[in-house]
């Protein structure tokens, strides 16, 4: 495999109308000839609506009506004379057979969810054809082995690496870009599955580890990883650079630039990944490599999963018994919910840990059947669900060797009236993490952001 192939990705936030899509084949044209894979996204909104869909079912048909419209007006705005003909007629296609079962399975659900990225992918991959480019499209489905957790798959990567090198070698020797739709894979026995919300970002990594690539560009509609999410804070400001580590962390705490599990797939392999912005292709946006930089800047930039419920697990009895914790997290995974963050005090009174609002009441449930025997004793006293907790992560490698960091944070929190329901920091010192009522949580974001001036130029 060659070194010098580049992997670019296609946001659908970017993939907005035709004027968008023209733009971006400007932008691949621009890095030819290096061999290239375009990853592509469905376009945006699509995904919503597709899922739309499948929840309503049969009754879904005005939902698919309205797609098949989007599709073909992108189709007629960029095609002309035959290509246009032939796209056309791939979108009718698709449209056509999009059967939406009374019964939505969650494999039929991942095949119902495939065709935006399908759909935008032929598209991009005529619009490349069109501009003189020698390109073809591939079907992720040959590429991405999965397992069969659907809507939340996770990729095979011995399998997928041998799956993309035996496909995409051949063409990238050829001088051919390779287009390969966003977001869904397979299982070994052909089964179509999805990476989760935001999966493209998977996809891309996945290539370029396969590929040995040396770079990952993901266009995005925002100049790069921000301080902050824009959204929320204002006067965010583009992070130049971010260590694999401290990058993964936010995504993980909620920054939906980049997919949460989107960095596993390179390890520690020096493949840099850009986030770029779509709207400016000569900016630098931000590199997420292995290089420590910034040392001057020991928080980079803060994150925040909204919509989370703290639940605690308080009790005398608790103090110097084992196996409490080990019960306690085996509780919540026998319900199916996932924690995200978890703090104990060294009294050993209580427990708390955070978990999606909607799953709460079934963790909560699941704890009081498995310490019904403790709590009959009075060993332990309930589980407490706090529901409408947000959890912001206040993120940076320097944080580990800069005394102070907590001080910052919970000052400015307090000089902004808001109180802390609960705070965890691993010993990495990489992530501090701090618990607010959900109405204070874009108020506590703004505060520390403040408080570390992140919204000064970082460089
Ligand atoms: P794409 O469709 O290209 O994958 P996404 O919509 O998934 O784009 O991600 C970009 C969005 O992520 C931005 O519009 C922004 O609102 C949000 N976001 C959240 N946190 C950050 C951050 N720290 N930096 C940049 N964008 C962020
Ligand atoms: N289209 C999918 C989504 O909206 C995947 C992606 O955009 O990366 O989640
Ligand atoms: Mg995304």
């Amino acid at each position: 495999m060659s070194r010098s192939t580049q992997v670019h990705k296609f946001g659908g936030a970017s993939l907005a109308t035709a004027e968008a899509m023209a733009h971006a084949v400007t932008i691949v044209l621009a890095h030819r000839p290096a061999p290239m894979v375009v990853v592509v996204s469905a376009l945006a909104g699509v995904t919503d609506a597709l899922l739309d869909i499948a929840t309503k079912g049969p009754r879904g048909g005005a939902g698919a009506a309205a797609l098949r419209r989007k599709h073909l007006g992108v189709a007629r705005a960029l095609f002309s004379g035959a290509r246009r003909k032939d796209v056309i007629s791939r979108v009718d296609e698709a449209f056509a057979d999009l059967k939406v079962p009374r019964k939505m399975t969650p494999p039929a659900r991942d095949s119902l969810l495939a065709r935006g990225e399908q759909m935008s992918a032929r598209l991009f991959a005529g619009a490349l054809a069109q501009a003189g480019c020698p390109v073809e499209y591939v079907s992720a489905t040959d590429l991405i082995v999965t397992d069969d957790t659907f809507g939340q798959a996770s990729a095979d990567l011995a399998r997928t690496g041998r799956a993309v090198r035996k496909t995409l070698g051949r063409l990238l020797g050829r001088g051919v870009v390779a287009v390969v739709p966003g977001f869904i894979g397979a299982t070994p026995d052909g089964q179509i599955t999805t990476l989760g919300r935001g999966g493209s970002d998977l996809t891309a990594t996945l290539l370029a580890s396969a590929l040995g690539a040396r770079e990952v560009s993901l266009w995005k509609d925002v100049p790069g990883v921000l301080t902050a999410d824009p959204k929320v804070v204002p006067d965010a400001h583009v992070v130049p650079q971010l260590h694999a580590r401290e990058a993964a962390e936010l995504a993980y705490y909620g920054a939906k630039v980049l997919h949460p599990r989107a960095l596993i797939p390179l390890g520690k392999r020096n493949i840099a990944v850009r986030i770029r912005p779509f709207a400016n292709p000569a900016a630098t946006g931000t590199e997420i490599s292995q290089r420590s930089t910034l040392r001057a800047h020991p928080v980079k930039a803060i994150s925040a999963i909204p919509g989370q419920a703290l639940l605690t697990v308080t009790g005398n009895g608790m103090l110097g018994v084992p196996g409490i914790a080990a019960r306690t997290f085996a509780a919540v995974q026998h319900a199916g919910v996932s924690v995200s963050l978890i703090s104990q005090a060294s009294s050993e009174h209580s427990i708390c840990f955070t978990v999606p609002s909607g799953s709460a009441e079934r963790a909560r449930k699941s704890l009081r059947e498995t310490f019904r025997r403790e709590i009959a004793r009075r060993e332990i006293d309930g589980v407490e669900v706090r529901a409408g907790v947000v959890a912001v992560a206040i993120v940076g490698l320097g944080m580990a060797a800069t005394p102070g960091i907590a001080a910052r944070a919970f000052t400015a929190l307090a000089d902004a009236g808001i109180n802390v329901v609960a705070i965890a920091q691993g010993s990495s010192e990489l992530n501090l993490s701090v618990v607010v009522d959900g109405r204070h949580g874009a108020a506590a974001q703004r505060a520390v952001h403040a408080a570390f001036q992140l919204n000064k130029v970082i460089s």
